[in-house]
């Protein structure tokens, strides 16, 4: 079977999949589906030997793996990784979807460049018409306006996804053929290296992008309960959020809303305080790996969905949270008041 989608796959700091390649796998993996085709991977290695477990990517779907190895990988050096990718694109490929990050686009715009072809970023759906040609629609930054492209002939064609717009769908994994690739890159010239990567600010970063986030909701009684919750954030090194009810009070931005008509974000830790978790809400976060939530009513939906339910008021358990966190962070022993803490069983 052919390989008519290829995706470049990345691991994150801790070595495993990012949760971003994940989701472009899976719908890679849909479309070539549907389009009577497998979907491929290229995962860049170095200059350590891999840490992530490719089946991984088989449970998302892809068919084939090329492991391609060279160390100037390591420093993200994008003419390298256009090299490798152009070097190693399947003969049938039709459509690169590549991850819509920075680092990711700027690859993207080479890449598109060296085989002639067209760059569609943010990409939002893939569909195959009734004619076999590839539908890609895309939005523009503003989210205003939506674009449809038809591909006219079979040349292929390079996408990218922002995180968080695809579904990341594991299922029983799909028979992986891995091949190792030792890319010689010495005719490729040397013109950037990435140094070093400085953390973002979590006070200014996408919620998208965010790895810890504090969200609050109309429970927080106002802009001064806000402040707790980014007082908390800010302890916990995390990103601000806000329900929708919140956003639409003007207590924070349109840009922390999370939920359906907000932001999709599937942090490792997702802190709700006084949000009752309203479906509508829950479709933007319930994905998070960790879920922590703060309401004092038991019945609100926010605690099926979390991990760790505290029923209490957040007024009195943000500061006694912050305070704890602080002695921590501080190498003092802290311990958390026990009554208000139920823990879900695994
Ligand atoms: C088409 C559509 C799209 C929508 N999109 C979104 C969306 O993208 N995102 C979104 O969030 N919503 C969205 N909504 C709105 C959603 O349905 C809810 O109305 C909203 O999420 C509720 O916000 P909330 O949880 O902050 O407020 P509430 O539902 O009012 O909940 C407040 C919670 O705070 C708790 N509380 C009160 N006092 C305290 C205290 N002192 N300490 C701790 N907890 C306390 C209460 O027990 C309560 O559970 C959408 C609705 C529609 C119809």
């Amino acid at each position: 079977m052919s390989e008519l989608v290829q995706t470049l796959v990345v691991t994150d700091p801790s070595g495993k999949w990012s949760a971003h390649s994940l989701e472009l796998v899976s719908d890679a993996a849909a479309l070539a589906r549907r389009w009577n085709g497998i979907a491929g991977a290229w995962a860049l290695v170095a200059p350590a030997a891999l840490k992530s477990d490719v089946s991984e990517l088989a449970r998302h779907g892809c068919s084939r793996v090329a492991l391609l190895r060279n160390d100037r990988f390591a420093k993200w050096s994008s003419e390298a990784i256009v090299a490798a990718l152009e070097a190693n694109r399947s003969p049938g490929c039709r459509l690169i979807l590549l991850p819509g990050t920075s680092r990711g686009e700027e690859v993207a715009a080479m890449l598109a460049e060296k085989l002639e072809t067209l760059w569609i970023p943010d990409a939002l759906t893939f569909a195959v018409n009734r004619m076999g040609s590839l539908e890609i629609t895309s939005v523009n930054t503003g989210g205003k306006l939506s674009r449809l492209f038809r591909m006219a002939d079979e040349r292929p064609v390079v996408a990218t996804m922002r995180p968080g717009v695809a579904e990341a769908k594991a299922d029983k994994p799909a028979a992986l053929e891995t091949r190792e690739v030792d890319v010689d890159l010495s005719r490729v010239a040397k013109l950037t290296d990435v140094e070093q990567f400085f953390p973002a600010d979590p006070r200014t970063l996408d919620i998208t992008f965010a790895n810890k986030i504090v969200s609050g909701g109309r429970g927080t009684g106002g802009v001064e309960g806000m402040k707790l919750v980014a007082k908390l954030a800010e302890t916990l090194g995390a990103s601000v959020g806000a329900s929708r009810m919140v956003v639409d009070l003007g207590w924070v931005p349109y840009e922390r809303q999370v939920g359906q008509t907000g932001k999709t974000v599937h942090p490792d830790l997702y802190v709700a305080c006084g949000i009752s978790g309203a479906s509508h809400h829950l479709a933007g976060m319930r994905d998070s790996s960790h879920i922590v939530a703060i309401n004092p009513d038991p019945k609100a939906p926010i605690h099926e969905v979390a991990h760790l339910s505290l029923n209490g008021d957040l007024q009195q358990l943000i500061p006694e949270i912050v305070s704890v966190l602080e002695k921590r962070l501080s190498g003092e022993a802290g311990s958390c008041q026990p009554s208000a803490i139920s823990l879900k069983p695994s």
